[in-house]
């Protein structure tokens, strides 16, 4: 039997579990797959965000690689859509418009075919955002994507793995070396968002930190994204909507910050000032993985194998997917059929 353990139980982790444990399982191999983690849902990075479909904050990770894991999630809530779990696990469909302040570049849209009926704004369209505003937008798109907010999708997905026999272990790790070289398992997938900094020593990790606020306004149904540095944003959840936010590099402060709550509120009045009324509900502060680049490779460790996925920014739902089906290909890849 094949013993995998994915350490780590964001989306990250638990999709790469989902990943393996189902690919085994529909081939009639014999595979044990366990997830450990010192933290599960609702305690992780992803279970503050709104899960909004896009790429952010993702360093130099090549954007080819971006292209085709972003795509693999949108067809992957696309069946999740079509389906009767849709609101099991919270995926909705919704239209969005990005808006840039930036005269010299238009809204970044590498992935314009893979969201839904991308078209860039008039100027008469425009001109509605702009009402207002002293520093007027110069371009915009419009288009409609998914959000897969993850305080209901990690229950969702951990409720699928452990279905199919996945098993569950509360756990800090504290020596991945050693974990590697004592344990019983075979394969170790390293999910650990922002532990990987201290776990592996990874200087090329760093947070960057993400405070948002919460409020009830379920008449907004669309989501606005101002694309410019200091920009705001208003995403609609299933029950509350997303107001943000901050993007703080090597900010380890998780305190919520009453100088960032301004910000946030004053900005996302100004894009909608229908929000001056909306009941606030609570402020959140998460610590997005952030990376040089996105770290997604195999490593030979004797008779083992190690594989590395972590790193994932602003976009950790937008591309877990993807970067599962990577793992699981990692694994294929290095043949350990002598096992099965
Ligand atoms: C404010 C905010 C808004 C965001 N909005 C979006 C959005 O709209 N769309 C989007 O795509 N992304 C968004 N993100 C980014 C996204 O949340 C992250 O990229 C994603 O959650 C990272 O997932 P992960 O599984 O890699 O890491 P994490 O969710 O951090 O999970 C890491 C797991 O590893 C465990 N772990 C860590 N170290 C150890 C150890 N030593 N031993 C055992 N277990 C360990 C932890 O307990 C946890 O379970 C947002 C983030 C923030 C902060």
């Amino acid at each position: 039997m094949l013993k995998v353990a994915v350490i780590g139980a964001g989306v990250n982790g638990v999709s790469s579990a989902i990943k393996i444990l189902e690919h085994y399982q529909n081939a009639k191999r014999n595979v044990q797959v366990t997830i450990i983690s010192d933290e599960f849902t609702p305690n992780t990075t992803g279970d503050g965000s709104a899960g909004l479909w896009g790429p952010f904050l993702l360093g130099g990770t090549d954007e080819k690689k971006v292209y085709k894991w972003s795509k693999d999630v949108h067809l992957f809530l696309e069946q999740i859509w079509l389906s009767e779990d849709a609101g099991e696990a919270g995926v909705c469909l919704i239209p969005c418009v990005r808006l840039s302040t930036n005269p010299n570049a238009a809204v970044g849209d590498f992935w314009r075919d893979i969201v839904y009926g991308a078209m860039d704004l008039t100027p008469a369209q425009l001109e509605v955002y702009n009402r207002n505003r002293d520093v007027k937008f110069t371009s915009g798109l419009s288009f409609v994507t998914y959000t897969s907010e993850p305080i209901k999708l990690l229950p969702y997905l951990m409720k699928r793995f452990v279905r199919r026999g996945g098993i569950v272990l509360q756990q800090r790790i504290t020596n991945l070396e050693g974990f590697v070289k004592d344990s019983a398992y075979d394969v170790i997938v390293n999910c650990t968002g922002l532990g990987s900094r201290q776990l592996l020593n990874d200087e090329q990790m760093y947070s960057v930190r993400g405070q948002v606020c919460r409020v009830k306004a379920n008449w907004v149904y669309e989501v606005l994204l101002d694309e410019s540095d200091d920009g705001n944003y208003i995403i609609p959840n299933t029950e509350s909507v997303v107001l943000g936010g901050t993007h703080q590099e090597k900010d380890y402060n998780l305190k919520v910050c009453p100088k960032d709550k301004s910000f946030i509120v004053d900005g996302c009045r100004r894009l909608l000032p229908g929000l001056n009324h909306a009941q606030h509900l609570f402020d959140w502060v998460g610590l997005r993985p952030g990376r040089e680049q996105l770290r997604l490779e195999a490593v030979k460790c004797g008779s083992k194998l190690l594989i590395h996925n972590y790193g994932h920014g602003g976009s950790g739902v937008t591309l877990a997917w993807g970067c599962a089906e990577d793992v699981l290909q990692l694994l294929l890849a290095a043949k350990l059929t002598a096992k099965l």
